[in-house]
């Protein structure tokens, strides 16, 4: 990986982006973010058991450094969620590394019921084994931007439902911030004897970014706004990670529409936003769309392989990946057939790649490194 390492070095063009010396991020969040960090602390105060949601591509990345003392030191789930986007081969040393650290971890899909059951079942066991004569406990559920807690929390919802058609208020007064105030804390019944609640508004936690790196793999999970970082240098990190690691080398046998292996299962419907991938001048019935992304996916594949297979430089010095990137983004652009002259060429190509990679189209990924131990 030293290639992609020094690219990230000279900054991958990040400029004034990069880092002070000290590692202090610049500008990457809005200030209010900090504010909502110190709300947070009172209401996980209240909570007898916090569900850290993280993503499950980067399950270390996705972590808020500031508040992990806290965290680690209440009665905790980490749930990795967005599993089916992860790497499954690589998603069980990563269960292996949290067991190591005694930490509680289970990866999910948070619009699967059936994952997201396992998880209330586990947040169950985990209080019931402690704390039995408590008349009502409390879960909250946090996370940084964009790993999919309200998603989470919609399912948990049903699941309430389901299990308490007719829900009753949560019956714990909640000491407000400030003293002699209470305020009311709305949640979801999900368990009795205790009466188990699950906080309906998730605590929103600001993303620690300690080195680039972290800061352009929490962009390319969605938790960095894209406008932060720019689109071309995510799409640029991604190349160079699937290039070093020869990803695309993988994808030679990949040359079959894989359109009729696709079936939808009504209730485990994935919300992927691949709409804007469609071509503005037609309009396609959904089946012809899903046809449409399969064969660019087919394209932009074939395109990365071909390009890293004639390549005849050294992935790991850093000219020659840049040069390989930069040739990439050329055959990119005509696997998406995007018009010569278009100016905004690179960028086009860099939001539509994206989009393929978020929505998994170019297969599970991982792109944190289980830590040695
Ligand atoms: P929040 O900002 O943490 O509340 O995240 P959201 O719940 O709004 O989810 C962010 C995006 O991730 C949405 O587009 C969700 O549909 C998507 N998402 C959430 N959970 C999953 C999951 O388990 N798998 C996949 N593929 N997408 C998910």
């Amino acid at each position: 990986m030293a290639g992609l390492k020094s690219l990230l070095k000279k900054g991958l063009g990040l400029g004034d982006m990069g880092f002070n010396a000290g590692g202090g991020a610049i500008n990457w969040f809005p200030g209010h973010m900090a504010a909502a960090t110190r709300a947070i602390r009172h209401r996980l105060k209240l909570s007898d058991l916090v569900i850290e949601v993280r993503d499950a591509r980067i399950p270390l990345s996705s972590a808020n450094s500031d508040l992990q003392p806290y965290l680690s030191g209440k009665r905790r789930v980490v749930a990795l969620n967005k599993k089916d986007l992860a790497n499954p081969n690589i998603m069980h040393k990563w269960v292996d590394y949290f067991a190591r650290c005694k930490q509680d971890c289970i990866p999910i899909n948070a619009h699967s019921k059936s994952s997201v059951k396992k998880l209330v079942e586990l947040a169950e066991l985990k209080l019931k084994e402690v704390i039995s004569r408590e008349p009502t406990l409390l879960v909250m559920v946090v996370g940084v931007p964009n790993v999919g807690k309200s998603a989470l929390i919609n399912s948990i919802h049903q699941i309430a439902q389901s299990r308490f058609p007719v829900q009753e208020k949560m019956k714990r007064a909640a000491v407000g911030p400030l003293p002699g105030v209470t305020q009311d804390i709305a949640g979801f019944k999900i368990a009795q004897k205790p009466s188990i609640y699950v906080l309906d508004t998730p605590g929103v936690l600001v993303p620690s970014i300690s080195d680039i790196e972290t800061g352009l793999r929490l962009a390319l999970a969605g938790s960095v706004k894209d406008s932060v970082v720019g689109e071309e240098r995510i799409a640029q990190y991604l190349l160079a990670v699937l290039d070093t690691r020869g990803t695309p080398l993988h994808w030679k046998h990949l040359n079959n529409r894989r359109i009729d292996g696709i079936e939808y299962d009504a209730e485990e419907k994935p919300d992927y936003s691949l709409k804007n991938l469609k071509p503005k001048t037609r309009n396609l019935p959904n089946k012809s769309h899903l046809i449409y992304v399969e064969d660019l996916v087919m394209e932009v594949q074939r395109a990365l392989y071909s390009t890293l297979t004639e390549f005849d430089g050294n992935v790991e010095d850093e000219n020659d990946l840049e040069g390989l990137i930069d040739l990439q983004f050329g055959a990119l652009q005509k696997a998406m057939k995007i018009p010569h002259k278009a100016s905004e060429a690179r960028l086009m190509v860099s939001k539509k790649f994206l989009t393929l990679f978020r929505a998994g189209k170019l297969g599970p990924f991982i792109l944190d490194d289980v830590p040695v131990s």
